[in-house]
């Protein structure tokens, strides 16, 4: 009986053995390909003996220094090279352990900002449906995923949560993609005014939306209006890259295609792709010096924070995705795998929406095309396909998420930036059969 306390109480998963490339290996020999590199981690693929090299002689030199203490060289390095390529006025890098590390950092530092600016009563966080940040109690709180919420209602803070920028449900007939990213945004504003701009602290946002939508990039011109209305009424706006930056959609980070710069942003899994855990939350000088030129501490941390031996990696990473060309190579394969998608889904009776950008990209499964009906939840459409994929050697995220208040499901895709056409080629037929076998 194996001690672990694994998520799925009652799954019993393959040994993972040994990863190379594209691929991931278990104890019996068989071979997965990495279609979503666990969920957007392993932007690098496995086995990049350039990463795994920095991590160990990192190690060697230093393993720990508690940055209640000390900095170190690879902290300093990597906040050098986020922040040179960074958009806007981000100036600080906060480096953390993880996602929801970022997010939670995030929202605390929100939260503080406006305490030593001299309005407190700036409390309110403003999110969205259909969003995942994270699962700590903060992060959790601010995403608007009814089913991983449920259960933890009493414990969660008060966050108001607009409609997303959906343009597959929620775009009119008639209207053009521009009218409706204006419209999309416009309820930020009707929410901050609904409850009191002098409260609100902060909108929180995903560029696109990863987990719990599938690759759902925004209209054009949508985050331009969301930061003109922050800007408007002094909210800041945080943009959570932690699944969709570090080159995922073709630009080191997302909201560079949409031409907005956040106050603050998260980063995490293709930070670290895999080889450690990593991530970070950066904000502009405005807002880290409110807190040095007040207080002047972060009431914020914990032990890992800054670790050596995953700054170490996330450098090398930084530098890898930089160095080998490796953004172009995501616009150019993630053009070929929408175009793959496209002609094995494009007329397929249940698949609703093929979206995303780069090597980020979205399968809406619907019961019903016309009507744009999902599937019953009962029918665990989203689990079976998982399991089916995983039978023919292919490793994807199908989730489900909440479409109108139902639950909905889809398949997300975010395979290594490494990946050859005859690999796309392999993912897409896996997961038609995989499909195929399910709906
Ligand atoms: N934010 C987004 C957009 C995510 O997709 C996730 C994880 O899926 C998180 C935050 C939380 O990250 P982690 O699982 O590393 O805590």
């Amino acid at each position: 009986m194996s001690h672990i306390f694994a998520r799925h109480c009652h799954a019993s998963p393959p040994v993972a053995v040994g990863g190379k490339g594209c691929y991931l290996f278990d104890a019996s020999g068989k071979q997965y390909l990495d279609g979503s590199g666990g969920a957007a981690v392993s932007c690098l693929g496995h086995g990049d003996p350039d990463i795994t090299e920095a991590i160990k002689s990192q190690l060697d030199t230093l393993a720990f220094a508690h940055t209640g203490f000390f900095t170190s060289q690879p902290a300093e390095q990597l906040a050098d090279l986020l922040i040179e390529h960074a958009p806007g006025d981000l100036d600080r890098v906060y480096l953390v352990s993880g996602g929801s590390e970022a997010t939670e950092a995030a929202i605390k530092l929100a939260r503080q900002y406006w305490v030593e600016k001299g309005e407190p009563q700036r409390s309110r966080l403003i999110a969205r449906k259909q969003s995942y940040h994270g699962n700590t109690i903060g992060a959790l709180s601010a995403g608007g995923n009814e089913w991983r919420r449920q259960q933890f209602g009493p414990l969660l803070l008060d966050v108001s949560h607009i409609d997303p920028c959906y343009e597959y449900r929620l775009r009119q007939d008639g209207e053009s993609l521009e009218d409706y990213g204006k419209r999309a945004a416009q309820a930020l504003e009707d929410e901050i005014l609904r409850v009191g701009p002098e409260t609100v602290m902060a909108f929180m946002a995903e560029p696109v939306v990863g987990a719990t939508a599938g690759a759902l990039a925004p209209a054009p011109g949508y985050f331009k209006h969301i930061r003109e209305i922050c800007d408007r009424y002094g909210v800041l706006l945080i943009l959570d890259e932690v699944m969709c930056g570090m080159g995922r959609t073709g630009t080191l980070f997302a909201c560079e295609q949409d031409g907005v710069a956040p106050d603050i942003a998260c980063i995490a899994k293709g930070l670290g792709a895999g080889y450690q855990p990593i991530g970070a939350m950066l904000c502009t000088s405005a807002i880290y010096d409110a807190i040095a030129n007040g207080s002047g501490f972060f009431q914020h941390g914990h032990t890992y924070i800054g670790h050596p031996a995953a700054a170490a990696a996330g450098h090398a990473v930084v530098n890898a995705i930089l160095g080998r060309g490796l953004l172009e190579r995501v616009n150019t394969q993630g053009t070929a795998l929408a175009q793959r998608l496209e002609q094995r889904f494009g007329q397929h009776p249940h698949v609703g929406d093929l979206r995303g950008r780069g090597l980020f990209r979205g399968i809406e499964l619907v019961e019903d095309r016309d009507t744009k009906a999902p599937f019953d939840p009962s029918r665990g459409v989203a689990a079976k396909i998982k399991k089916a994929a995983f039978a023919e050697g292919l490793a994807c995220y199908p989730m489900s998420g909440t479409i109108d208040g139902r639950r909905g499901d889809h398949v997300l895709l975010a395979p290594p930036f490494i990946i050859e056409d005859h690999q796309l080629d392999e993912l897409t037929d896996k997961l038609g059969r995989a499909i195929d076998a399910v709906i």
